[in-house]
């Protein structure tokens, strides 16, 4: 059996902490070697720490290597910087993985989506940098470096190559952002030379989510930087029954931070009818990064089958079982 590893638990916001729950409770009766360390981050912790997002948070991450984390909400205009980006940027989690796939036995307009988001999460608008100049005028500045680019587009290109990919399709919008998104385009060019196995192609992100909606099977690797990965992630998870169903991973050298694409849900927050799934394949990202394999397929798998079945589905797929009552079944299914 694998040696214990502690996984920093971040509960986050909203709907985070019912998750949360309910995908612990599957890994615990997985009996997966894990220890979980519980630490704080997000909009309602500032009362308490003054930050959302506490020192010993980012410490506790950066010991045990690897976290698992809820949604963390953000005031919509001014307030704090986000926790989310904070932690990316703290922990330099560079990458952000989103397998975009259809779910058997949840039916949308597509049943064949086989997508991977590569996101870049440290730069680009995200980087933070806004300023009033005058008053009624405000710059933000957009921030591309050769480095996080050439980076971001190797690490899309390895997993392609690693995971038997056929393309990787470049994201971008250098015919007005000439500079901008011309540097990144030319990274991603550079790289893709060195992979000449894989296809590679670039399209305008505007055109890119008029072709995602007509067929998204066209498609295989995104990579783009943040901003476009953020719009384009919940765009593909449209495409395979909603955000209730997309895990994500955010990748550095040594660090790896599991989470959902989506957000804090605040309209269904406390009332027991989230979606866990989105967690729970997350929570199978990071099993299958831990090298826990047969815990990963067991979970996989269970899901699978809860999902085949379509007895036990939450609100946002159309059924009424609570949190609790999919967990039970995804356990059953075990
Ligand atoms: P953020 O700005 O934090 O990324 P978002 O704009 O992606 O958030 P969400 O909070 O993810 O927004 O919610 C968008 C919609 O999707 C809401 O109606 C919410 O209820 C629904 N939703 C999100 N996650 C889930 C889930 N796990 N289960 C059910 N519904 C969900």
């Amino acid at each position: 059996m694998a040696n214990t590893r502690t996984v920093t638990v971040i509960n986050g916001d909203g709907i985070g902490p019912e998750v949360m729950a309910a995908t612990i409770r599957v890994l615990e009766a997985l009996k997966a070697p894990l220890e979980f360390e519980f630490k704080d981050a997000g909009a309602e912790v500032i009362a308490k720490y003054g930050t959302n997002l506490p020192h010993e948070t980012v410490e506790a991450v950066l010991r045990s290597g690897v976290a698992l984390k809820g949604p963390t909400g953000t005031v919509v205009g001014g307030g704090m910087a986000s926790a989310n980006v904070g932690l990316r940027k703290r922990l330099d989690l560079y990458s952000s993985l989103r397998p975009v796939k259809s779910v058997p036995g949840v039916k949308t307009r597509y049943d064949n989506v086989d997508l991977v988001v590569v996101r870049e999460n440290t730069e680009s608008l995200y980087a933070g940098l806004e300023h009033i100049i005058v008053p009624g005028v405000v710059e933000s500045l957009k921030i591309i470096t050769e480095k996080a680019s050439t980076r971001i587009a190797r690490f899309a290109f390895e997993y392609a190559r690693k995971h038997g990919r056929k393309k990787v399709t470049s994201v971008h919008k250098a015919n007005i952002m000439k500079l901008s998104d011309g540097l990144f385009l030319d990274c991603t060019r550079k790289v893709g030379r060195e992979f000449p196995e894989i296809q590679y192609e670039e399209v305008i992100v505007d055109n890119m989510c008029m072709q995602l909606v007509k067929d998204p099977t066209r498609y295989d690797v995104l990579v783009m930087e943040n901003l476009y990965g953020d719009i384009l992630s919940d765009l593909c998870a449209g495409l395979v029954g909603g955000l209730g169903l997309v895990p994500g991973a955010n990748i550095g050298e040594r660090t790896a931070m599991f989470e959902a694409v989506h957000g804090t849900a605040p309209d269904i927050a406390g009332k027991g009818l989230a979606n866990p799934t989105a967690l729970m394949m997350s929570a199978v990202m990071m099993l299958d990064w831990l090298d826990m394999r047969d815990e990963a397929r067991k979970f996989e798998n269970a899901l699978a089958k809860v999902h085949g079945e379509g007895k036990a589905r939450t609100g946002d797929l159309g059924g009424s079982a609570t949190t609790r009552e999919f967990t039970d079944a995804v356990i059953s299914a075990l």
